[in-house]
């Protein structure tokens, strides 16, 4: 048989609706490629028929794989567990209910293969409601243009075509998928952004109101903090640790020739913010050790000086 090239992956979380067709239309579209795939349906721990709908397609089609998950994780670790299994050196992501369309997908690969690592679909004509779900969107795509500095005009699209080389090793949690464009553009990573089709939800429902909101602002202050962090995280903190040693500093210089010297909140207020300087350089070591724990530790060091006084004494 020949090896697979390109896997299509989709998680499903009650969507009994719509993976027949779903099926159908990833085939079609899977065929058109030309290349030999398989589809991963990811069940994301449904309550409905999702999974006996999945498994029946499944018994006729060995290129359709299912994974089942015991319980419901989230959109992301269902990619990820996709992501993972997938065999083809092609792998495209997208959304189980039909509001991307597979049709497209033939088109991104041929973009990939015109030299991109990454294809990701831009929604322009999005079929999703404006206060819930667009105007957030858009201040998140702002928001992650403006941290990363890689102005992608919508990086909540599911329907993306990766090498699987960039894809396998990256990131994929919470909502942090979201970041990987803007993410492996900044690691020298070609990305390339088409316009794709997309539909209203036609069965079921979205699983996701305003609270997403949150997440994504979460993570997209991880992204920040690990961007700023750069290489040298001791550097990080020790530019924020300049502030509190400075006003420890002025406090103290300023209550030096008043009597307030030994007012007891000024001394507090002293330590205090002296006290924060040190714990943000501390800080800084112990992330510089976490960070580089994998190039150099003390055992290395301690055994390089003992091989060197093992020598010493040899001579
Ligand atoms: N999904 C999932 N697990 C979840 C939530 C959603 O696997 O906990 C799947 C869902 O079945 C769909 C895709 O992720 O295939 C996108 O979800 P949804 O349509 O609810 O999101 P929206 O399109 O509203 O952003
Ligand atoms: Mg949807």
């Amino acid at each position: 048989m020949k090896d697979i090239e390109i896997s299509i992956i989709a998680p499903l979380y009650n969507e009994e609706d719509s993976v027949e067709l779903l099926y159908q239309k990833i085939k079609e579209a899977a065929v058109k490629t030309g290349k030999a795939y398989e589809i991963i349906f990811v069940n994301d721990g449904s309550s409905d028929n999702t999974s006996g709908v999945a498994a029946a397609l499944a018994e006729k089609d060995q290129a359709l794989r299912v994974v089942e998950f015991r319980r419901n994780f989230g959109q992301a670790p269902a990619m990820a567990a996709g992501i993972d299994l997938a065999r083809g050196e092609i792998l495209v992501t997208m959304d189980g209910d039909l509001q991307n369309d597979p049709d497209d997908i033939p088109m991104m690969v041929d973009k990939l293969e015109e030299g991109y690592d990454l294809v990701v679909g831009w929604r322009h004509k999005r079929q999703d409601k404006l206060i819930s779900r667009k105007i957030p969107s858009m201040i998140a795509n702002r928001l992650i243009g403006a941290v990363t500095g890689v102005p992608i005009k919508d990086n909540g699209c599911s329907l993306k075509v990766y090498k699987a080389e960039v894809i396998k090793n990256s990131p994929f949690y919470n909502e942090m998928h979201r970041f990987i464009p803007a993410l492996l553009s900044l690691s020298g990573v070609k990305v390339a952004e088409v316009k794709v089709r997309h539909h209203a939800r036609q069965f079921g429902e979205s699983k996701y109101g305003l609270s997403r909101v949150y997440k994504v602002l979460l993570d997209l202050m991880t992204i920040k903090t690990v961007l700023s962090l750069g290489q040298h995280p001791v550097r990080w903190f020790v530019k924020l640790s300049v502030l509190p040693f400075f006003v420890s500093a002025a406090i103290f210089l300023g209550s030096v020739d008043q009597a307030a010297s030994s007012n007891v909140i000024t001394s507090t207020l002293v330590v205090m913010f002296f006290s924060l300087g040190i714990f943000l350089v501390s800080l800084g070591i112990v992330v510089e050790l976490v960070y580089f724990k994998g190039s150099f530790s003390i055992k290395d060091a301690t055994s390089l000086s003992m091989n060197s006084s093992l020598m010493d004494e040899k001579k």
